[in-house]
């Protein structure tokens, strides 16, 4: 089932008694709204170009907290239409870095050019972020009758999460664990490390026979686990060596990008 409202495309992704909505913004981010008997949380804020409060009220009565996987602007600048937020300390200062340059950045050329619409009407002195606070491996969110288990996957940033709903045998892997992995990023931990933290982290989701994994730019299907063989197959042969690149270069930086069938990783060079 899907709804498409304004900007948003919106589906539930969930098969149990509790709804999940995976909500895409402009085929660009995805925020995930998981509810509970008692609550819901939005993992995820994507860019937030209109109003995610007023949004996600359409979908659930119950009150809603946001968790952030990763402190990426496009992860987090949907947090300035809530009160508060949950981020990995490792990822404040990132958060900050975001926050503090919402402002100059909103008023870039080529965002007005790409964004314009939704900038119209925004008025900067009521633009407020709520201050995160900490969220850790070994918190369990509990939303009454379903619970987020919190893991922690340094990689891509090194405060980065994922949240397991065991229930449902799907996680919500935000930048971590993706098609696309982008390492070559000043705040990107080395290869080693990320293999290493994905390794793990793919083990515990087997181990909890998660099948899913639905992540921070999921405009069509989630990734399923045994996408993962391949992910961690290609990242052994980045670390050894062994593997051929091919130089990129965007906005962000440059690098290597090296492919292994669906799945590739930049690397700094
Ligand atoms: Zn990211
Ligand atoms: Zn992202």
């Amino acid at each position: 089932m899907a709804i498409y409202r304004d900007i948003y495309n919106i589906e539930k992704i969930s098969k149990g008694p509790y709804d999940i909505w995976k909500i895409n913004e402009r085929l660009e981010a995805t925020m995930y709204l998981v509810c509970g008997s008692e609550k819901a949380c939005l993992i995820d804020t994507a860019y937030g170009l209109t109003d995610l409060k007023e949004l996600t009220a359409e979908l659930t009565g119950l009150p809603v907290s946001v968790i952030n996987t990763h402190g990426h602007i496009d992860h987090v600048f949907g947090n300035r239409w809530f009160e508060h937020a949950m981020i990995h300390p490792a990822d404040q200062a990132l958060y900050q870095e975001a926050v503090d340059g919402f402002e100059k950045l909103v008023s870039r050329d080529w965002v007005r050019e790409a964004y314009g619409q939704y900038l119209r009407d925004l008025d900067l002195s009521t633009v407020r972020f709520p201050v995160a606070d900490s969220i850790r491996e070994g918190h369990v969110i509990d939303l009454g009758e379903k619970r987020l288990e919190v893991i922690e996957v340094p990689g891509h940033t090194a405060g980065s999460i994922m949240l397991v709903d065991r229930d449902e045998k799907l996680c919500f892997a935000g930048d971590a664990i993706i098609e696309h992995l982008w390492l070559f990023l000043k705040e990107s931990l080395p290869p080693e490390i990320c293999r290493d933290s994905m390794r793990r982290a793919v083990q515990i989701l087997k181990e909890a026979g998660v099948e899913r994994i639905y992540h921070g730019h999921c405009a069509y299907s989630p990734l399923m686990i045994p996408d993962t063989d391949v992910m961690l197959w290609g990242m052994d042969r980045v670390c050894a060596g062994t593997a051929c690149g091919q130089p990129f270069e965007n906005m962000l930086g440059n690098g290597a990008e090296y492919t292994f069938g669906q799945w590739s990783v930049l690397c700094r060079s």
